[in-house]
């Protein structure tokens, strides 16, 4: 698969991309926003836009799809349940779907809690490339999507039990923002000596570039701390900081908690 990375650079730092079929050119584009950076884009590479898909129905995920649309007559795709959300969806995803480009196949995957009807698109591993995942606001480097905009912590902490935690370490992950940087410091906030939090973080003090760096599940673990929902000094953090039950608190509630504390963090 081919793959671009695109950041907008607009206040909320979306990243869209473009997915190409390495033998057929033919591309998906993903949560295009700014929609002539995305068409300059696949006509520099010499990709075909056949297939818009959506994430989710924010307005910074879909605003460019009219345009990509007009220009290509491309697909527009998204969750089933999102259809009503999003003008003009030609076809609705479920789990376990396969979307179809050229030679190319993602895998769906329904993962609810930013928004109730938000997918994510898995690329399996091939013979010469690790898998991948298009996450969306359900997965941020270092960090989770918010659920206050039509979300439900409690349901995006049952998509990462269910979906992401089970992920393998080699899954690059391509989010739908760029939030490293400030997403690091919540987990030093939470976790002051996590070492390789620390170790990021310099490293992009240092020059390391925040905006074209791909991390992947086995570093999330590491550096996101809503992963370390069960080590214990994140778990005394939320007890304390909430004013919570140490002893009664699980995992869910930590979760729970740690998003809530970003919200305002
Ligand atoms: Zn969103």
């Amino acid at each position: 698969m081919h793959i671009k990375q695109i950041p907008i650079r607009n206040d909320l730092r979306n990243y869209m991309y473009l997915l190409a079929c390495e033998k057929t050119l033919e591309a998906i584009a993903v949560d295009p926003l700014d929609h002539a950076l995305c068409l300059e884009t696949a006509n520099e590479m010499g990709w075909k836009i056949k297939i818009v898909a959506n994430t989710h129905h924010h307005h910074d995920h879909i605003g460019g799809n009219d345009q990509v649309i007009a220009a290509t007559g491309a697909e527009l795709v998204a969750h089933e349940d999102a259809m009503d959300a999003i003008p003009g969806v030609n076809r609705g995803l479920n789990a376990g779907d396969d979307l179809q480009c050229g030679d190319l196949t993602l895998k769906v995957m329904d993962t609810p809690g930013h928004t109730m009807s938000h997918i994510c698109l898995y690329f399996p591993s091939s013979t010469d490339e690790e898998p991948a995942l298009f996450c969306g606001d359900t997965l941020f480097n270092a960090g989770v999507g918010r659920c206050d905009f039509g979300g439900d912590p409690i349901i995006l902490h049952k998509t990462f039990e269910d979906h992401i935690f089970p992920l393998g370490d080699n899954v690059r992950i391509y989010p739908g923002h760029d939030y490293i940087e400030n997403n690091l410091e919540f987990t030093l906030d939470r976790e002051p000596n996590n070492q390789s939090a620390i170790s990021l973080r310099d490293k992009f003090k240092n020059g390391l570039d925040a905006e074209s760096f791909v991390s992947h599940i086995g570093l999330e673990r590491e550096i996101n701390v809503f992963f370390r929902i069960n080590e214990a000094q994140v778990r005394a953090g939320i007890a304390s900081s909430l004013n919570l039950d140490e002893a009664s608190l699980d995992s869910q509630e930590t979760f729970i908690g740690l998003r809530k504390l970003r919200d305002s963090w």
